[in-house]
């Protein structure tokens, strides 16, 4: 395959140009934020809801991004363009930047950008189809008094435990427990349950990442007349739920089948997530960024 077109620090290389430093502080502490965008026919999805959390992101870890928001889209728009790509998933990063070893971010004069472009597939069809197997992950997320889970940081090894977990058990996702037992989302995705026809998400004030596709999710069920409530869920309320799903840039709306080897509702996508799944789908390559 031929190499991809990659942004870094102000230049369109080749990806095997496209290198950082080891001092960098991104590397040395996972001192940084990032982005998982998407690009539907042309069309970056939320392209200024997204730069919005990154730049809020930054700002919560006391880090100047050195280019404008106006900036930034354009950069997002010509790695699409240089790589010919339509569609694509497009990962944008800021890290703290080269700089002297030690944790002050103060010694790292100039935060390093890049932006790369992922042919990625989380899921095979079947599970959209079918609904996906997910187990509670072991590792319970910090609370927001010690990081707050709505910084999309470098730093994602609670995360990257909790998909251990899930892989290593045979399944395809973890749901995360906050410190009290609350049901706070997936490894990298929000978490949504139905019963008796109303929508319940966990709050953000619980701890959660405010994920772009949980808030197009939230609208798109207003929309239609769902009533949606954003409340602490416990795993019981999951357990006897009549439907669940996950949200995310990677996985879109993707149905849950089992959780904990309990089936959910009939033991198939119910109408709400289908109608969501339709729905979501419909509006991507419509509200965004058209580059
Ligand atoms: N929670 C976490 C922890 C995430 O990393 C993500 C992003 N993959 C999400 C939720 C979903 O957010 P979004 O819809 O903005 O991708």
């Amino acid at each position: 395959m031929s190499q991809q077109v990659v942004y870094i620090d102000g230049q369109f290389v080749p990806e095997a140009e496209a290198k950082i430093s080891v001092f960098d502080h991104g590397v040395l502490y996972g001192d940084g934020v990032f982005e998982g965008i998407r690009l539907y026919d042309g069309n970056i999805f939320r392209c200024r809801e997204h730069l919005d959390r990154l730049y809020d992101s930054a700002q919560a870890i006391a880090m100047k991004i050195p280019i404008s928001k106006a900036e930034f889209e354009e950069i997002l728009a010509e790695t699409c363009r240089r790589n010919g790509l339509r569609d694509s998933y497009i990962r944008a990063v800021v890290t703290r930047g080269p700089g002297t070893v030690g944790l002050s971010p103060f010694k790292c004069p100039v935060p390093t950008i890049f932006v790369f472009t992922a042919q990625l597939r989380l899921y095979p069809d079947e599970y959209y189809r079918d609904g996906l197997t997910v187990i509670t992950t072991a590792h319970r997320r910090y609370s927001s008094d010690s990081f707050s889970p709505r910084i999309k940081s470098l730093n994602y090894l609670n995360n990257i435990m909790g998909k251990i977990n899930a892989v290593n058990s045979g399944v395809q996702e973890g749901l995360v427990l906050s410190r009290e037992g609350y049901v706070l989302e997936a490894t990298a995705d929000n978490v949504f349950v139905a019963r008796h026809g109303i929508l319940v998400t966990p709050p953000v004030y619980m701890g959660i990442l405010k994920g772009i596709t949980r808030d197009a999710v939230i609208e798109l069920a207003r929309a239609d007349g769902i009533e949606v409530r954003e409340e602490p869920i416990t795993q019981y309320e999951v357990y006897t739920a009549d439907e669940c799903f996950l949200t995310g840039t990677a996985a879109e709306v993707v149905p849950v089948r089992v959780v904990d080897s309990r089936l959910i509702g009939e033991g198939r996508p119910g109408p709400i997530t289908l109608r969501l799944i339709e729905r979501f789908r419909a509006i991507t390559t419509t509200d965004g960024l058209k580059i």
